[in-house]
């Protein structure tokens, strides 16, 4: 039965389109039909996994929904079971399908035919869904994990790392300085775009693993780092980089004038700012954005100053798009040289003109000052989002003199002490969330004597699976549906962008090509002459077809067929010989 008795899409859509072969009668190349090829079935690594920052099996998730029909799973099991799976690796889902950049999209292979699937906002309506219907996060089969973890940080990095232990059965303890969990997901991300109740409700399920929290706790002020390592066999440094920097010009120091984390932060605990008329914000990253958005939605004008151009802005696309159409001014190839006061009020910032020279290290035009271009812009406050960096305030004994923790492999830094998270350098949540699973996972493998697996982290290639768009049927690409700018700026608080209805949600998920992976089209099956291919008694999502080559006729027609290119030639029977 269906849990969306009014929303619910017919058919399990991943069938063949127009184009479609749809009857064992196809019309073969000329080519095949004389070439020695021998299938192999072979499950490839599709480019959403390989893109995911997090490790996550995209595919995975979403085959359970697209393929429910088939899988004889309900809406409602489908939905759960694709729900495990996203947790598994992140238990942040509906915060994740809110603010991940989505890298897994780029490369859908969907992309070129009408549109890369959906994925993030699939993934925010499962972790709606979730939230709405209460569900748990799943416990790990747990041996006798009695030892004792601390982590310091209660951002994505360490709430990954003691989501990851306490279902695996240890007693974890997080230490956090503020008087909230969520680290830059609730103190930097504003709250339209992150509501404090969606990434609140998910961290609570986290914590009823039996995670203690204390909140108001400063590793280094309030508990030593001694304290700490005494108390706990592992310790997890996930402190971020929530330190500001500064701009470094004349004028700067003085009220009216905010780094953009602190000007955030005080935003998203309420405090009212007095920003005046004319904001100018330094920077082009995500901290910049946010920042320009939030102040713009107290009615201020706001200049956006970058010293390059789009192209090098680091900030999330959609975010620049977003500030522009809410009246974000962005003045590219700018850069500030001095805050100009009069008794000690902000009046304007003098600004100069750049041009891009040759490149840096991080491969990008480093910006040159053009001489004599300086003027001045009016300006009543100031917000210097330019960069983070760690606060080691009292941590003195956890660092190597360097800014940045420089941990080995899956965060180890010896003697029992991991890290993740930003405070490895500056990165994306899905990122932190990732860093803190693998540490967790190889902090279990090395407590209990198990051999470390490899885990994916996104950074890996996909195995290029080549599937045949013209097989699908079109089906035009549903996203997250946009509140007007008026809206927007008459209600501050009110998220942009709001979650995909149910009706869009198994539609968006039948667009999936599941690319490397079978999803029981029957092709193969169909088109077998040697009837090679036997449906299995028990299917699951990438298997449905048993494959025996014993009366294989090597014509290459179910390689050749194979919509989503799970079906491989058997590397060296392929020739080139004509069959007599
Ligand atoms: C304004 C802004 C917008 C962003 N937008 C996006 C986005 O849209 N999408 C995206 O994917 N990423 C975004 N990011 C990046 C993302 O928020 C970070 O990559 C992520 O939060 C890093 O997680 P973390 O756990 O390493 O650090 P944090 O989230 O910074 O958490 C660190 C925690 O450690 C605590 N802590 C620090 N020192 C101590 C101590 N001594 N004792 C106890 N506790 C301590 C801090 O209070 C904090 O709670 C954004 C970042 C910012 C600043």
């Amino acid at each position: 039965m269906s849990v969306y008795n009014d929303e619910r899409v017919p058919e399990d859509a991943m069938h063949p389109g127009p184009e479609g072969h749809i009857s064992g009668m196809g019309v073969l190349p000329t080519a095949l039909k004389q070439a020695l090829v021998q299938p192999e079935q072979l499950r490839k690594t599709p480019p959403c996994n390989a893109g995911c920052a997090g490790g996550g099996d995209v595919r995975g998730w979403i085959s359970l929904v697209a393929q429910r029909r088939k899988l004889g799973l309900s809406d409602a099991s489908a939905c759960t079971q694709a729900w495990n799976v996203i947790t598994e690796v992140n238990p942040f889902p509906a915060t994740l399908g809110r603010i991940c950049p989505h890298p897994c999209e780029d490369g859908c292979n969907r992309g070129d035919k009408d549109g890369a699937v959906s994925i993030n906002a699939l993934e925010r309506f499962l972790g709606d869904w979730a939230l709405q219907r209460g569900l748990k996060l799943a416990v790990a089969e747990r041996g006798n994990c009695s030892e004792s973890v601390g982590v310091i940080g209660a951002g994505p990095a360490g709430l990954s790392f003691a989501y990851q232990m306490a279902r695996r059965g240890y007693r974890v303890t997080i230490y956090e300085k503020q008087e909230r969990p969520g680290g830059m997901l609730y103190f930097g991300i504003p709250e339209y775009r992150l509501p404090g109740t969606v990434l609140a409700a998910e961290i609570e399920r986290i914590l009823a693993l039996g995670v203690e929290l204390r909140l108001n706790t400063a590793i280094g002020r309030d508990v030593t780092v001694q304290q700490l390592r005494d108390m706990h066999q592992v310790v997890f440094i996930g402190i971020g980089a929530g330190a500001g920097l500064k701009l470094g010009i004349p004028g700067e120091d003085g009220a009216g004038v905010w780094t953009g984390t602190e000007f955030l932060s005080q935003l998203n605990r309420g405090s009212k700012l007095e920003l005046g008329a004319n904001v100018v914000v330094v920077g082009g990253g995500n901290t910049a954005m946010d920042a320009a958005r939030a102040a713009r939605r107290t009615g201020a004008r706001v200049s956006m100053l970058y010293r390059r151009t789009r192209i090098e802005m680091p900030a999330i696309e959609t975010e620049i798009d977003d500030a522009l159409e809410e009246g974000v001014d962005i003045a590219y190839l700018t850069a500030p040289v001095a805050i100009l006061r009069e008794g000690g009020i902000v009046r304007s910032v003098r600004v100069q003109r750049m041009e891009l020279g040759e490149a840096d290290r991080s491969g990008r035009r480093k910006p040159v000052p053009v001489i004599g271009s300086e003027q001045d812009i009016p300006a009543s406050a100031v917000i210097a989002a330019v960069s983070q960096e760690p606060d080691w305030e009292g941590l003195g004994e956890l660092r190597d003199g360097k800014i940045w923790i420089h941990a080995g492999s899956n965060g180890a830094l010896g003697d029992g002490v991991w890290a993740g998270g930003d405070a490895l350098g500056l990165g994306i949540a899905g990122l932190a969330i990732s860093q803190g699973r693998k540490a967790a996972e190889a902090v279990h493998a090395k407590l209990r004597g198990l051999p470390t697996q490899s885990i994916s982290d996104g950074t890996g290639a996909a195995d290029e699976p080549t599937p045949k768009p013209e097989y699908y049927a079109a089906i035009p690409r549903s996203s997250s549906p946009y509140r007007d700018v008026s809206s927007r700026l008459a209600n501050p608080d009110l998220e942009v962008q709001q979650t995909i209805n149910a009706r869009a949600f198994f539609e968006e998920v039948s667009r999936c090509f599941s690319c490397g992976s079978c999803f029981g089209c029957e092709q193969c099956y169909m088109y077998c002459n040697g009837g090679g291919f036997s449906k299995l008694q028990e299917v699951a999502p990438g298997r449905y077809f048993s494959l025996s080559l014993d009366t294989c006729e090597s014509c290459g027609k179910c390689v050749e067929l194979c919509p989503c290119g799970y079906l491989s030639a058997r590397p060296g029977l392929r020739s080139n010989e004509a069959r007599t």
